[in-house]
């Protein structure tokens, strides 16, 4: 990418328009400036928070620069910092982590102690984040010509917000980004026109929210150029939801008239000037769907889509595969790498194939700092953070903040690895979220919540003379909503001949138990938005997990260091283990949820 002023060649030889030449000049100058661009935003965060009460802590004495403040503030988890935010969650409105005003708190995906993190937001940083969001298209045009002419269709979901004791909003950072009133009043730009009316993106109601954008985007078949969600999940869920009501969403383009089950007024009503029959349509839209084989039904129904917009790094890279066979191979396109705490960066090579995608951190976003990642048993020496100027190809690192709206040097939990710089910003390729065992949509459950998922059920088939001897898991996506699949090796004790074990009865309750034991956020997509399927215990047969032992260490594992994997993913092992099953239990119920934010 080098583009510096408009209508410079791009590397296709495309042409760039003002504003979009005057966007990727930005890019460059940060991009160029990296290390000077980092100092001066740690400057004018330290500068602006410099009386809140969590910097007088460690006295800076009204210091700003990088050493100073390396060496008196310390490295923190979201755990140090929760009675803090407590205090703002509960109404105390004085300066604790930020001289400006928290907006709101962002619950993050990310959880501790089972509850959701709560992360501050300011007004001031949403311009900050818009900002970064207004480079995607630029960018993507510099790759895809004809983007300003064309729509896209792209499923968003969300829920009411709840508000913490003291008042404030606490919503999920999408849902608060597209609520926001300056993304919702911002000028018209023709290269992010949408099918979908904003009605029926606020619409509480998953199932008619999901169902009108549906209908808006079929409508739209051939205006579609990109196809996107948030995250790959909510792509194939999309899927999933056409599959399910084609033959009522036909039915409506036939005739023109919008099925009774969408009520929401302010839904039916923005739709008025989009639904007319169309019989032509929807005799198109009966053939396509009715036929047995799915493959490429994007594509089919959408023929103009030049590229799907979702995020399938990280924990998404399992649906890769789904996607690429109901899109026909279409290329899939990651842009952004944000979280709660901060909007990271951009892909400047959009168009590359999902596990080559890469990450430039903008250094205008926060002031950031890197933990080598150490190899087990080698965690002695103290922790040298490294500058983003100065991170090393090849190494692995974990991102710490410290965010312009009062996280200072919070650790993220997000490992990266460098793959190379654009200019003097690095580039990294997402590597995992550390201790993430298992996750289908948003939810991150690790092996701390997993374990303790596992005990609390295991008590009780405890009355049965059994135990859980051993177990294992992992992320089912062949089905939509995918679930999680808790492998079980049991050891009944007793006598046989009075006791086979737990029932099947009891063995679903132990489903339901280890969902009422996940956290929040998994409760929340389980329940709420209906993003995760029914927990799944499998009994396997008594000495499999020895088996497997002997399996890995047949690959050159060493005997003395080998854990039971708590999550697989390597296929020759989920055969074995599945070939090894004795019975299969699926959670009867919903677990309880009682937080309705979303996305
Ligand atoms: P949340 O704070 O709930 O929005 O979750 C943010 C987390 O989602 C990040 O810290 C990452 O672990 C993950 N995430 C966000 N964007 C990406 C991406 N582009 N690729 C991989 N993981 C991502």
């Amino acid at each position: 990418m080098a583009v510096q002023s408009s209508h410079r060649s791009t590397p296709l030889g495309l042409t760039v328009c003002e504003e979009h030449a005057r966007k990727l000049a930005l890019v460059e100058d940060m991009t160029t400036n990296t290390d000077l661009v980092q100092e001066r935003v740690l400057k004018e965060i330290l500068a602006q928070n410099g009386e809140t009460e969590y910097l007088k802590r460690f006295e800076l004495g009204g210091a700003t620069d990088r050493e100073t403040f390396k060496a008196r503030v310390p490295l923190v988890t979201y755990e140090d910092i929760q009675p803090d935010i407590q205090r703002i969650a509960n109404g105390d409105r004085s300066a604790i982590l930020s001289a400006l005003p928290i907006s709101e708190l962002l619950t993050s995906s990310g959880t501790s102690g089972g509850e959701m993190k709560l992360l501050p937001m300011t007004e001031e940083e949403l311009d900050r984040r818009l900002l970064l969001t207004s480079l995607v298209m630029p960018v993507m045009s510099l790759y895809v010509p004809g983007l300003d002419k064309g729509k896209e269709l792209h499923f968003l979901l969300m829920k009411s917000e709840t508000k913490s004791p003291g008042g404030l909003m606490m919503r999920s950072v999408v849902t608060s980004f597209f609520k926001s009133d300056k993304y919702r009043n911002r000028p018209f730009n023709a290269y992010s026109v949408h099918t979908s009316p904003m009605a029926t993106v606020l619409c509480a109601d998953r199932f008619q929210s999901m169902y009108t954008q549906m209908l808006c985007g079929l409508y739209a078949r051939l205006e579609v150029i990109r196809i996107g969600s948030t995250f790959a999940s909510g792509l194939l869920r999309a899927v999933s939801f056409l599959q399910q009501h084609w033959q009522s969403l036909s039915r409506d383009i036939e005739t023109g008239t919008l099925t009774d089950m969408v009520t929401d007024p302010s839904v039916r009503n923005s739709l008025t000037g989009i639904l007319s029959p169309n019989p032509g349509l929807a005799k198109f839209l009966v053939d396509e769907c009715s036929k047995e084989d799915w493959a490429g039904i994007i594509t089919r129904i959408w023929p103009n889509t030049k590229y799907l917009n979702a995020v399938v790094t990280g924990t998404m890279a399992q649906y890769v595969q789904n996607l690429e066979y109901y899109s026909g191979s279409l290329p899939m396109v990651s842009s952004m790498y944000c979280s709660s705490e901060c909007f990271f960066g951009l892909n400047l090579r959009p168009m590359c194939k999902p596990s080559e995608v890469s990450y430039t951190i903008m250094p205008n976003m926060a002031y950031m700092e890197f933990l080598p990642v150490v190899a087990d048993g080698d965690s002695s020496a103290p922790p040298i953070l490294v500058d983003l100027a100065d991170v090393e190809v090849g190494k692995e690192y974990e991102i710490v903040v410290t965010s312009c709206t009062g996280l200072y040097r919070y650790r993220v939990g997000d490992i990266l690895q460098v793959k190379g710089f654009h200019n003097s910003a690095p580039e990294f390729r997402f590597v995992r979220r550390k201790n993430v065992v298992l996750s289908i949509d948003a939810d991150k459950t690790d092996e701390v919540e997993l374990h303790g998922a596992v005990e609390r059920a295991s008590e009780l088939i405890k009355p049965y003379g059994a135990s859980v001897m051993e177990y294992t898991s992992k992320a089912d996506i062949s089905v939509i909503p995918g679930h999680y699949v808790i492998y079980w090796e049991l050891l009944v004790v007793g006598d046989p001949t009075l006791s086979n074990g737990p029932s099947d009865l009891v063995l679903q309750q132990c489903c339901l138990e280890m969902e009422e034991a996940m956290s929040s956020k998994y409760r929340m997509l389980r329940v709420a938005d209906g993003a995760i399927g029914p927990l799944e215990i499998r009994v396997v047969k008594s000495g499999t997990f020895e088996e497997l032992m002997e399996y890995t260490i047949s690959r050159g594992a060493s005997v003395s260091q080998y854990k039971v994997p708590r999550c697989v993913t390597y296929a020759p092992i989920i055969e074995l283990l599945d070939s090894r099953v004795e019975s299969a239990h699926f959670s009867p119920a919903y677990p309880k949820c009682t937080h309705q934010t979303s996305q």
